[in-house]
């Protein structure tokens, strides 16, 4: 059992700013506000925010962006040396690069209760069955985290107002 006090650090605030920031960025660029910093030895080794949309790509999430450009940075695929902060609590996807990356350590703002494979949907980090165990922290500046994902769903709900959902069927005809 790893105690609380191993997994608190000064600094993880310092780097969920620099998270949150990327996270803006998302924002700017009318994407789902996630943002996302890799740590090793003191220094960002990646960055990235969701570009789902301006790269059309399904697996374009924050945390795979960061992975991508530490794995290049740092000449290997593995990053067992490397800390990730991330501004919501990875997805499935996510947390399966995160292991496969053999991070040392993650550290995230909010709990994502729809989707979070930490603890709040499944566990794919540290899963009984898998031999990687990585240190968790969460809710680190997670008041914020939430807000700026909360601000742009309500943003886009108020502008999708009047028009018909986009997963939403045609009328049948006679109908
Ligand atoms: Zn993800």
């Amino acid at each position: 059992m790893i105690n609380d006090q191993q997994l608190t650090n000064p600094s993880d605030e310092f780097w969920m700013e620099e998270a949150l920031r990327a996270a803006q960025r998302a924002l700017e660029a009318g994407e789902v506000p996630v943002g996302a910093v890799i740590v090793n030895a003191g220094e960002v080794v990646g960055r990235g925010w969701n570009r789902n949309i301006a790269d059309s790509d399904p697996t374009a999430h924050a945390e795979v962006v960061a992975l991508r450009q530490a794995g290049v940075n740092l000449g290997n695929h593995r990053l067992g040396d490397c800390e990730l902060f991330v501004t919501i609590e990875p997805c499935p996807m996510c947390a399966g690069a995160l292991v496969h990356a053999r991070l040392k350590r993650v550290v995230y703002g909010a709990d994502d209760p729809k989707a979070g494979a930490i603890h709040s949907v499944m566990e794919v980090l540290n899963h009984p069955k898998s031999n990687h165990r990585i240190e968790v922290r969460g809710g680190v500046l997670a008041g914020r985290s939430a807000e700026l994902l909360q601000s742009f769903f309500r943003s886009r709900r108020e502008e999708g107002e009047g028009r018909p959902k986009l997963n939403s069927c045609p009328p049948r005809r006679g109908a």
